[in-house]
């Protein structure tokens, strides 16, 4: 079984949308993992503090807007107006609850633009049973598996799950790839594609270092220490599933070969480096030999630096990358 997650930046438009359903169609059996429309989770929190009827309206059009194009208004109008019905909701529940609008009305879009297209496609709204820690809930089991499993698309909303009681709750931020990880561990996938809107994982954020490379492979240990210093904004968690099972994880747009994350020691030596207060951190297999630069060790295959990061990508990460080997 396939198990692809599709990013919220590449959710932001009707195309997006036609360019992800034309994506999943060719993938033959596959479920689906979705986020929300882009900063849509934002709103929702905001929503949920402020109860702002304006915010509403805005959250209203951005998803009307996106499903009249595609001829699927129907299908979101009903969750529009639950979600406007819950602004009067009062409970330590409530603030997921809010949130999961974002997943449902993306997957449910999503969902219908299949089948208009009249692809066999199931939708499974948070199908993870969790614990109740609201904000950061710990999934417990995958429902519907055998469905989900059975053929076809099936389009499954990220980031959420339900408590014992049904009620909404969220993984955390980012949450969406961890949901994909944790059903392709259940489903017994041997890959996970996250698909989002870079290439893949690269040396570095190409805001602070332009010449930053794509790598073609990591290891998953550098892949969790590369979340813990908060490289590519992945949960922390995304990568648990994958160490327990064994499968490979894949970080692509829809265009590039991506970068490969598997249960393997792939070089180069030192793979990742972002910024970590004045200094630098550094991810790689080989990060050890730092010390002997002065760098404190973080973890086996983490450590910081006092440099800044384009120093230490010019020094450390780059002499590794020759001419068409990224
Ligand atoms: N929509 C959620 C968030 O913005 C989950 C995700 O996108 O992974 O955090
Ligand atoms: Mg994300």
């Amino acid at each position: 079984m396939k198990v692809v997650k599709i990013g919220g930046s590449l959710l932001r438009t009707p195309g997006d949308f036609l360019k992800a359903a034309q994506f999943v169609a060719g993938m033959g059996d596959v479920i689906v993992v979705v986020s929300a429309v882009k900063g849509v989770t934002d709103m929702l929190i905001e929503l949920e503090r402020t109860r702002s009827y304006l915010l509403l309206e805005e959250i209203y059009h951005r998803h009307l807007s996106i499903a009249r194009a595609l001829s699927v208004e129907n299908s979101v109008v009903p969750l529009l107006k639950e979600l406007e019905s819950s602004l009067s909701a009062r409970g330590p529940w409530v603030r997921d609850h809010f949130a999961s609008f974002g997943e449902r009305l993306s997957a449910t879009m999503l969902h219908a633009v299949l089948r208009k297209m009249s692809i066999d496609a199931g939708l499974y709204i948070a199908p993870i049973v969790t614990d109740n820690t609201y904000g950061s809930a710990r999934p417990l089991r995958l429902e519907g598996r055998d469905e989900m499993t059975r053929g076809g698309v099936a389009v499954v909303t990220g980031f959420i799950g339900r408590d014992g009681e049904g009620r909404f709750t969220t993984l955390g931020r980012g949450g969406s790839d961890y949901t994909a990880t944790y059903i392709g561990r259940e489903v017994g996938a041997r890959k996970v594609t996250l698909v989002t809107d870079a290439p893949g994982v690269m040396t570095a954020d190409p805001r602070e270092v332009p010449e930053a490379y794509l790598l073609s492979m990591m290891s998953i240990y550098e892949a969790i220490e590369a979340a813990n210093v908060g490289a590519k904004n992945f949960h922390p968690k995304t990568f648990t599933p994958a160490l327990e099972s064994g499968m490979a994880v894949e970080v692509r747009n829809y265009h590039s070969r991506g970068t490969l994350i598997a249960p393997i020691h792939p070089p180069p030596p030192f793979k990742i480096v972002t910024k970590c207060g004045r200094g630098s951190c550094v991810v790689g297999l080989a990060v050890e030999e730092l010390t002997k630069l002065g760098a404190v060790t973080l973890s086996r295959y983490s450590a910081k630096l006092d440099i800044p990061p384009p120093q230490v990508h010019e020094y450390i990460v780059k002499p590794y990358f020759k001419k068409g080997t990224s």
